[in-house]
């Protein structure tokens, strides 16, 4: 059943921090649990935004490309979308539209899906190289990805709030892609400038936290925390 208040997460961010990149779940079986959402594919091989069903891969050659149903995520989380509202904003910075959503949040210790669609002056996107096995750590990685920028860009901001206490199972604070309407742009996004748009909040309830229990890698790792959540910090800012 459809239930507008699940945040659905396969794998763990904690499991991406010493290299666990190998997908584990179909994008396929992603869709059961949800048609919108964010998340990385198979060798963290480029940003995943997803939007009405529809799985994009923006990718570090600059292109964004529809995901085929058999390819596997090692870390997504996807929702039933259900926005009731929206609230025009505009003449907005990335910290300060952050605060404003910050400040319509139900509350700060529930998980919430946010999505901004609007005309932004600039955009800074990373996307992530694919990597190849062995794999490097997630902070080593942050050499080998891709920043892209763009003027006048309509599109939407995407993605989920979650509060601080999780981190390690997921980023803490919000994790935002974007996506162009014109599917030419997207990215996780670093910095931005909304001239004007539409911000929209759907409040979590449930987290449901789904981990890759045949991936042998993921049951014999040791995800030590402290080094963990240090490293989330460095990885994800
Ligand atoms: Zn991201």
């Amino acid at each position: 059943m459809e239930n507008n208040q699940s945040l659905y997460q396969h794998g763990t961010l904690a499991a991406l921090v010493p290299g666990l990149f190998a997908g584990t779940l179909t994008v396929n079986e992603l869709l059961k649990h949800g048609d919108t959402g964010i998340g990385t594919m198979d060798g963290l091989n480029g940003e995943l935004i997803i939007l009405n069903g529809v799985v994009y891969q923006a990718t570090a050659s600059g292109e964004v490309v529809k995901v085929d149903g058999d390819a596997k995520v090692p870390f997504a989380n996807v929702h039933f979308v259900h926005l009731e509202e929206s609230t025009p904003i505009a003449n907005l910075t990335y910290l300060e539209l952050k605060d404003v959503a910050t400040k319509r949040l139900k509350s700060q210790n529930l998980f919430s899906y946010l999505s901004v669609h609007g005309t932004f002056s600039s955009m800074k996107t990373r996307v992530v190289h694919g990597q190849q096995p062995p794999y490097p750590t997630l902070t080593e990685t942050a050499s080998q990805q891709e920043i892209f920028d763009a003027a006048n860009v309509t599109g939407t901001l995407t993605g989920y709030y979650s509060p601080a206490l999780y981190a390690g199972v997921t980023s803490p604070g919000f994790h935002l892609h974007f996506l162009s309407d014109t599917h030419e742009m997207g990215g996780h996004v670093l910095d931005c400038q909304l001239t004007d748009g539409e911000l929209a909040i759907q409040p979590l309830n449930q987290l449901q936290l789904h981990l890759p229990d045949e991936n042998s890698e993921f049951l014999k790792a040791d995800l030590d925390d402290e080094a963990v959540l240090s490293d989330i910090k460095k990885a994800e800012n």
